[in-house]
């Protein structure tokens, strides 16, 4: 079957197809986990929509399994998939600008760098996340949050259409006036109900930011995190800032005395103090917890503080990640987040807090699909490594620590950071009461669930 479906596939599509005996199949096949390890029997490398089209219909004619490939970010490896066909949207890359308009037309293979670069040029930008590798499609399907979210959102809520090849094969166009059930499943419904293959998004202003990192020492971790859970939420909008615990990386801007040590802190993104005497007053309260062990704030353009983390975490390592909403910090989640920060697995591993409060509550609660604007925080845990002997031990750690806070949370996770092994009930419990809408529009776009390598809504009456 793969290699008949390489021949006939070569023929439909003007991108390239690779089966396993050709040059450029183990690359294409390498996602950003390295964890993942698994063999498609044909990878479609689609030009254009058209290409999308001819590949899906293709799938459904002979019964192949269907896997779709954004940026390849996510944890589990749901893109790659042994013996199916993976549609690699990774030569869609293209984004367009109207300045005028303030709107960005944007390929579905493109990466959050892609982006951030060419909306930066007109000094504008969409809230997304944190890492320029990651792609555009998996995360705003997921919802979308980053160092933008208080002030503008989640990227769901700058999302004004998209283009989608459904499991048919056929073509709609999703927005508030064509069929609003899809556009209404697709802000946080994930891969669920088609090939987005272009996203429309409005954009906002944003050019220089300020970028400040702070560190404390593990012991101030009590004091930092009850001063943080009050600061923030109280903090202008255009004031983000992520919790951490982490062991400090070894290079500038730290200083070498504090390199590899674990520490817990806030990376923060400003939007409204974006010059030195502005940072320096927005800034000042972070001596309140405790001492800082290090604590820098500059202007930087928006696309700096976007690329940060790249060469820090590049592509090829080994993750393992779960994840939980948060509507407070409680006393007893700081206990567990002391005890999971003095046993640190692995020099990159680390627990990320992130705000999802801001702008993000001023959509309600039935808007989009993304089912907990009562959270304040979104946490993510991730176990990481540069050595694949380290598998098992960055998963006992990631789950262990799970396990322990789940109890001081809402409940359920976001969908973008949950792993592929955590089932079924997981998936109810990250769409709370979204989750049967959701299956009815899943029942009207793909009821025979052509696309389920994602954490999967299962069709209404399936
Ligand atoms: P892929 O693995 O390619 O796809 C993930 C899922 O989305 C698959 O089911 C795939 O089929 C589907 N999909 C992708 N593109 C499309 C498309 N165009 N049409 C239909 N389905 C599609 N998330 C945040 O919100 N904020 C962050 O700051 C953030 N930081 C991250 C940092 C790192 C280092 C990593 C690894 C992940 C991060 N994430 C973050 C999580 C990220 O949102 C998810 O991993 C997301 O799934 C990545 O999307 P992708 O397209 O790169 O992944």
């Amino acid at each position: 079957m793969g290699g008949t479906a390489v021949e006939t596939l070569r023929e439909l599509l003007r991108g390239e197809v690779l089966g396993p005996e050709d040059t450029g199949y183990d690359e294409s096949r390498k996602i950003y986990n390295a964890m993942i390890d698994r063999r498609p029997a044909v990878i479609a490398r689609c030009a254009d929509s058209t290409d999308v089209r001819a590949a899906v219909r293709f799938a459904r004619d002979t019964g192949m399994d269907l896997a779709v490939r954004g940026g390849g970010h996510s944890g589990g490896g749901l893109c790659l998939v042994d013996g199916s066909l993976m549609i690699d949207l990774s030569g869609m890359r293209w984004v367009r600008v109207d300045p005028a308009a303030r709107t960005a037309l944007v390929g579905g293979g493109s990466q959050l760098g892609d982006l951030d670069h060419e909306a930066h040029g007109h000094g504008l930008a969409v809230p997304a996340g944190v890492m320029s590798t990651t792609g555009v499609g998996g995360l705003t399907l997921g919802g979308g949050h980053g160092h933008l979210t208080r002030a503008y959102g989640l990227t769901v809520d700058s999302l004004l259409a998209a283009d989608v090849v459904l499991a048919d094969g056929s073509t709609v166009t999703a927005s508030a006036d064509e069929h609003p059930d899809l556009f209404w499943a697709l802000r946080g419904g994930g891969g669920n109900f088609g090939v987005v293959t272009s996203f429309r998004f409005a954009l906002h202003p944003v050019g220089d930011v300020g970028l400040g990192v702070t560190l404390w020492e593990p012991e101030h971790i009590g004091e930092v995190l009850r001063w943080y859970r009050d600061f923030l939420p109280a903090a202008a909008e255009d004031l983000n800032g992520f919790f951490a615990i982490l062991r400090v990386a070894p290079g500038p801007p730290f200083p070498e005395e504090i390199h590899g040590r674990r520490m817990c802190g806030v990376v923060w993104c400003s939007t409204g103090a974006t010059d030195e005497e502005s940072l320096a007053k927005t800034f000042a309260p972070v001596a309140e917890p405790a001492r800082p062990a290090f604590h820098f704030a500059m202007p930087v353009p928006y696309p700096a503080i976007q690329t940060m983390f790249d060469e820090l975490i590049p592509k090829g390592l080994q993750w393992y990640w779960r994840g939980d909403f948060f509507d407070r910090i409680t006393d007893g989640s700081i206990d567990v987040h002391r005890v999971f920060l003095e046993n640190i697995p692995t020099a990159l591993s680390t627990m990320h807090l992130y705000p999802v409060d801001g702008a993000a509550h001023r959509l309600g609660p039935m808007d989009t699909a993304w089912a907990y604007r009562d959270a304040v925080w979104s946490g993510v845990i991730a176990g990481i490594s540069t050595e694949a002997a380290d598998a098992e031990r960055i998963r006992t750690w990631a789950v262990d620590y799970w396990e322990a806070l789940h109890p001081h949370s809402m409940g359920g996770g976001y969908v973008n950071f949950l792993g592929a092994d955590e089932g079924g009930e997981r998936v109810r419990s990250t769409y709370r009461g979204h989750y049967d809408r959701l299956a009815e529009v899943k029942r009207t776009y793909d009821p025979d669930n052509v696309f389920h390598h994602n954490q999967n809504v299962v069709p209404a009456g399936g």
